[in-house]
């Protein structure tokens, strides 16, 4: 039988590049350098739409917005995380609570942490209470400790509905 309760794990890492703004949990982060990719690159919004994803055994976020697919080129991801979380309560499932870390060398996250939650909180439709996000640095190790990207982490817990 399948659990009342599931939970789900999300990775993703974004290179800089491009001229397009830095954007985290659908916040806009003045005077940051921009994430190259597809989409608008919001690696937060990414890891944890594959969380979501992966709670429920739904396939990764490639197969549901390939990046060949000219529809999702620019997406706002915050919308792409909106419709992940609609397929979960369709499924009969809600979200619990999320827990995100956000691994970057640079900018300084901290001023922009409840900003970030209250858009990931938004686009899946619950409390800001139920939305954790953390920022970290790579200790100057490796590619992201170079500067190089920005990744993400995310686990969510999602429970069925009544
Ligand atoms: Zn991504």
């Amino acid at each position: 039988m399948t659990p009342d309760i599931r939970v789900g794990h999300g990775w993703d890492v974004h290179a800089f590049g491009g001229d397009r703004p830095l954007r985290l949990g659908g916040v806009e982060i003045p005077g940051a350098r921009g994430l190259a990719g597809h989409s608008d690159a919001d690696v937060l919004a990414h890891a944890v739409a594959s969380a979501l994803l992966g709670s429920l055994a739904l396939g990764d976020l490639g197969t549901h917005f390939p990046n060949t697919d000219p529809r999702f080129r620019d997406a706002r991801s915050l919308d792409l995380l909106r419709q992940v979380a609609g397929m979960v309560r369709r499924q009969g499932y809600r979200v619990g609570n999320c827990d995100c870390t956000v691994v970057a060398e640079s900018p300084r996250l901290a001023p922009h942490i409840d900003a970030m939650r209250q858009g990931l909180a938004g686009a899946l439709e619950v409390e800001v209470a139920q939305v954790s996000v953390q920022a970290t640095t790579a200790e100057k190790l490796g590619a992201l400790g170079r500067g190089e990207g920005i990744a993400a982490h995310a686990v969510v817990l999602v429970v069925r509905d009544g």
